[in-house]
């Protein structure tokens, strides 16, 4: 029984930013105004707004004390011309041989509602999100692997909202518990549906159903989604035939994360009730404060073991196994360019460059 993840080591996270197009009503009520300037692969610049509100002859308020930074630096900065394929070949395809080598692996899509995440994890009608492509392409893995090996892989399909954990693949409503495992120090989650799939055709199936579930929360699918965080995780589980009968089983995690909007970690004049608002604050803060633990960690190297807050949200605590240690963790933060959510844009890309 192996599982790379769990050893020490370096827990460095590849952060990428991605800037989408402008919508249509941005591009109406804002005169298409840009505040964001992609200067190449990796930097990032924020633009002065009163000059950008001058040029566009517009009338945005922004309240530029705020606002210090101008200048961010990521691992890989995609401007509005990029697609979802694109951003797989760059920071997804890299770990699908770590992953079946036992590598933990979780990919986040972070920022506020409206940014992207939905897009760049579960894709659109026309364009697959990365939970299938990731997917499709770790198929492809497999059955290379299956030449010389046993695998299987399983499918959960989650989602966290106002801190209850449900099944996205089950239609049954009902909240799932999550119990620590004492001897194993995993997290277990009991009655969740795992479905172990064969083929990609089964996947997309899966993935339809749960996004269907996932809407099915609210009347206002929108509000429920920009609430919740829709976790799929990926199970592999492989066996070498050829080594008789002490086999070692090489077990891993793939996870891949469409967040809650981070604009509910900060606005006070939000229609959420306060409840809600402190819950989504919860998971959210508590993946950033675990993110911080983690990079400082990496900085000072694996023989200084931070305290990890796992334990603060349903969130971490679902990922414990999966972030830090060997685990590999990627965080795409989205943000929109448009002069209307200068301040989202703003909060998620000094966020984002500080969790690398
Ligand atoms: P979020 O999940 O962060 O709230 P969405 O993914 O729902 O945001 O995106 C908001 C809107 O922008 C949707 O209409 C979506 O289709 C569109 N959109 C987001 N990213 C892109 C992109 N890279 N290219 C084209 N349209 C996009
Ligand atoms: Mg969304």
């Amino acid at each position: 029984y192996n599982n790379n993840s769990m050893n020490q080591g370096n827990s460095k996270i590849q952060v990428v930013l991605r800037k989408r197009p402008l919508l249509q009503k941005e591009i109406e009520k804002g005169n298409g105004a840009e505040v964001v300037e992609v200067v190449n692969r990796q930097q990032i610049n924020l633009l002065d707004p009163d000059e950008i509100n001058h040029r566009y002859n517009l009338h945005y308020n922004v309240n530029k004390n705020r606002f210090k930074e101008t200048h961010f630096t990521f691992d890989s900065v995609f401007d509005e011309n990029s697609n979802n394929f694109q951003i797989y070949q760059e920071v997804g395809e890299q770990y699908l041989n770590d992953i079946l080598e036992g590598f933990n692996t979780t990919i986040f899509a972070y920022g506020a509602t409206g940014a992207g995440k939905t897009y760049t994890m579960v894709g659109s009608k026309d364009m697959p999100g990365l939970m299938n492509i990731m997917l499709d392409g770790l198929f492809q893995k497999v059955k290379q692997k299956e030449v010389t090996h046993d695998v299987t892989v399983r499918i959960a399909y989650m989602e966290i909202y106002n801190e209850n954990l449900k099944d996205l693949i089950s239609s049954d409503q009902k909240n799932l518990d999550l119990r620590e495992d004492p001897k194993s120090d995993v997290t277990l989650i009991h009655g969740l549906t795992e479905v172990e799939v064969t083929d990609p055709q089964s996947i997309a199936n899966i993935l339809k159903i749960g996004a269907k579930n996932r809407s099915k929360d609210s009347t206002i699918s929108n509000e429920a989604s920009s609430r919740s965080h829709a976790i799929l995780q990926i199970s592999i589980e492989s066996a070498d035939r050829a080594e008789g009968l002490e086999k070692e089983i090489i077990v891993s995690k793939l996870s891949l994360v469409d967040l809650a909007g981070s604009e509910r970690a900060w606005s006070n004049k939000s229609k959420v009730s306060k409840l809600e608002g402190a819950k989504i604050n919860q998971s959210l803060l508590t993946l950033g404060n675990c993110i911080q633990a983690l990079s400082e960690q990496s900085e000072k190297g694996p023989s200084k073991n931070n305290f990890i807050p796992y334990r603060g949200s349903k969130l971490t605590r679902l990922l414990k196994d999966s972030l830090g240690g060997n685990c590999r963790t990627v965080m795409i933060a989205n943000i929109s360019g448009s002069i209307l959510s200068f301040e989202d844009t703003y909060n998620t890309l000094q966020y984002a460059s500080r969790a690398k």
